[in-house]
């Protein structure tokens, strides 16, 4: 199964070491950064849930973990700009230190979005931490404080990302033919 799906794509660009050990990277940088600190880790489902479990796991800090669930592409690759909130965080963000988790960012739309909305529950800070980030895609100035690997335009899969709910479980990053999505 994994092999079919590998099938698919045009060429690997991130290992499932070269991840990992990037995530690690980021997690020491925040557990410098956040030292006696107790922030509060909101995941954005569903890309960045691989990303999201393993950064926790090397975080050595009192955490809390939410989730928010926006929609997004549906089953194309194009970026609508329309972003709708599908589950809130349950957890109260007041005076706390927020750190919201993405996989890719894209255009920035959906994230700026998301810390716009977030903004109004009053946290104490809010940073941003994406695995990916397509830096010529950008439509807004976003500032990322955590970013794991700038990538090109492509559209790629893998580590929790997905083509129609498809290949989020690989291990690896990779490129999908164009064939697939065109
Ligand atoms: P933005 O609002 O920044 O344009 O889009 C961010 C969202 O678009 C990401 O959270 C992700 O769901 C989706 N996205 C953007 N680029 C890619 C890509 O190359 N592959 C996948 N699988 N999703 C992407």
């Amino acid at each position: 199964m994994k092999n079919r799906m590998k099938n698919d794509l045009e060429k690997i660009i991130l290992t499932e070491n070269e991840i990992l050990n990037k995530v690690q990277e980021i997690a020491d940088k925040i557990n410098h950064d956040y030292k006696d600190r107790e922030p509060v880790i909101i995941s954005i489902l569903r890309g960045a849930t691989l990303f999201s479990a393993d950064l926790i796991k090397n975080i050595e800090l009192k955490l809390e973990l939410d989730f928010m669930a926006v929609s997004s592409y549906g089953d194309s690759t194009e970026s609508s700009g329309v972003v709708k909130i599908k589950k809130d965080i349950d957890t109260d963000i007041s005076n706390r230190d927020v750190i919201l988790v993405e996989d890719i960012i894209d255009t920035g739309l959906t994230l700026k979005y998301i810390s716009e909305y977030l903004k109004k529950h009053n946290p104490k800070s809010i940073a941003i931490c994406s695995l990916l980030d397509k830096p010529k895609a950008h439509k807004i100035d976003i500032k990322i404080d955590y970013v794991g690997f700038e990538v090109g335009n492509e559209f790629v899969v893998g580590y929790g990302l997905d083509f129609a709910q498809h290949y989020r479980n690989l291990p690896y990053i990779g490129i999908l033919k164009k064939e697939i999505y065109s």
